[in-house]
């Protein structure tokens, strides 16, 4: 007989069919009582074993962490909480494991220790519910742009230009690091390098994806992206995931509709589809929320902020506004900021973004017309010569998911600002190229995959979002 999977057995299971499951022991009661698991649902199935009619040698196998698969016939639950359990008539032990020495135990573990085991903590509740919600959302992510007609490029992962990232990047090389080969001046010498010339992993697809939107219409990125920044926060990864919409012949408010209608769609979509996972995190976020003092608890619970965020239009704010309110905020005036808010131009830090969008708006907040000197050479310069037309979309407990912009698409006023910002111009030879042949208004944004999983699934680091995370000083596993 074929295995079936334990999610079709609770769905769909009869009482009195026959039927195989295979997966691995959670618990094992009053050697009776199996719950198992197979990845498939968050609900374990209860099997019910006749122990005296089993051998002492498999009875003893029977232990937490081993894989088992097991033939019986369904029968009417006894009060699992659940339709059906299985009535044990075969037992095969496929792996056996030792209880005493598996890292796991049917206890609370801490998030922290977790990550330490982060090859088996995949088969908690918590963590395969996570990475349920994650596939859900990946495959929701490609559905949107796909119903909406983009097409799915894949941007290089090695590249050569580092107009971008300044300084934050992973060099690529098969150099001696002993005895890399020298120029005249004592620096590497790159020619002798795999690729003849210095080369990074990418901290974004962007420009690569303008080239493709130049030509293909809409497109969109889903790959990995790479940055070097030792920041050590609950949201920076060193490898993360990037969703990177560009589309052609789109202005920033285009752009700005698009990010919201993409955010609440694929929320949408989830919230039908991971009703249990999202049940169970709800509550898991609730307990969670009620260990910490009053003021730093969530206003909402998790299922109740996702739901908020999908029937309620995103507040729309220009950098200017949102100064004016900052300037003139409590904190600001108390000086409770650590960063000050004293002129227009300041970069906002995530206390602002957070005050703005916990404490102000009490929703999800896009602002948009940054001053020019805080963003990067690509946006948009507006007729006031100050702003450029980029928007940012801010999220409760997380700031920002989304940073995008409406693209420089004049050749001379890009130029130009390379110049200012001192950028090697050389490089972007190719990109210039895009103004000159064709140019086009055009717009896009980076939405950071691992702020999407960590909003919908409630969790509050990010290095429990995605199955092994690179941070500085971790890249075990
Ligand atoms: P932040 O200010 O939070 O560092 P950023 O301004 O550097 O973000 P962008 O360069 O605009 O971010 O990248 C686009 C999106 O990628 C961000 O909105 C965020 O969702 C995500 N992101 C950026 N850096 C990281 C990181 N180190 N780890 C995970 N996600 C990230
Ligand atoms: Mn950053």
């Amino acid at each position: 007989m074929k295995a079936v999977k334990i999610k079709d057995v609770l769905q769909n299971g009869a009482t009195n069919s026959s039927c195989v499951v295979q997966g691995w022991v959670r618990t094992f009661r009053a050697n009776r009582f199996i719950a198992l698991n197979d990845g498939s649902t968050i609900d374990n199935l209860q099997c019910v074993v006749d122990f005296e009619a089993l051998e002492e040698s498999l009875l003893k196998q029977i232990t937490t962490s081993a894989a088992l698969e097991l033939e019986g016939t369904l029968v009417e639950s006894q009060g699992s909480g659940q339709k059906v359990e299985l009535q044990v008539e075969k037992t095969t032990v496929l792996g056996a494991s030792d209880p005493e020495k598996y890292p796991i135990q049917p206890k609370k573990h801490s998030l922290e220790f977790l990550r330490e085991k982060a090859h088996l903590r995949v088969r908690t509740a918590t963590f395969s519910s996570v990475m349920r919600v994650r596939s859900a959302l990946a495959f929701a992510v490609h559905e949107f742009f796909q119903e909406e007609g983009f097409f799915y490029v894949n941007t290089p992962i090695i590249t050569g230009s580092d107009a971008e990232g300044a300084g934050e990047m992973f060099r690529v090389s098969t150099l001696d690091p002993k005895k890399p080969a020298l120029n005249e001046s004592g620096e590497i010498n790159y020619k002798n390098d795999f690729f003849g010339k210095e080369t990074n992993l990418t901290v974004s697809g962007q420009l690569e994806a303008e080239s493709y939107a130049l030509g293909l219409g809409d497109v969109y990125t889903f790959g990995p992206t790479f940055r070097a920044e030792n920041s050590n926060t609950t949201r920076h990864l060193a490898e993360f995931w990037m969703i990177e919409p560009e589309m052609a012949f789109y202005d920033l408010n285009d752009n700005m509709n698009l990010a919201e209608k993409f955010i609440t769609s694929v929320l949408k979509k989830v919230l039908s589809r991971c009703e249990k996972d999202l049940h169970f995190l709800d509550e898991r976020f609730d307990k969670e929320e009620k260990s910490k003092p009053q003021l730093e608890r969530s206003p909402m619970g998790l299922l109740e902020k996702i739901k908020f965020v999908v029937e309620n239009d995103f507040k729309r704010v220009s950098y200017s506004e949102a100064y004016e309110i900052l300037r003139n905020s409590k904190p600001n005036k108390k000086k409770k900021f650590q960063f000050p808010i004293t002129e227009w131009g300041v970069d906002l830090q995530s206390e602002h973004e957070r005050f703005l969008v916990e404490k102000h708006f009490n929703c999800p907040v896009i602002l948009f017309d940054y001053p020019a000197n805080i963003k990067a050479f690509y946006m948009r310069r507006n007729d006031d010569e100050k702003t450029v037309r980029a928007m940012d979309i801010l999220f409760p407990g997380i700031g920002e998911i989304v940073g995008g912009s409406q693209r420089e698409e004049r050749l001379d006023v890009l130029e130009k600002r390379i110049e200012e910002m001192e950028i090697d111009k050389e490089e972007l030879w190719w990109y210039l190229d895009l103004r000159r042949f064709g140019s086009v208004p055009h717009s896009g944004f980076g939405l950071g995959f691992e702020r999407l999983v960590q909003f919908t699934t409630g969790m509050n680091n990010i290095r429990d979002v995605i199955p092994f995370p690179r941070t500085p000083q971790n890249a075990s596993f």
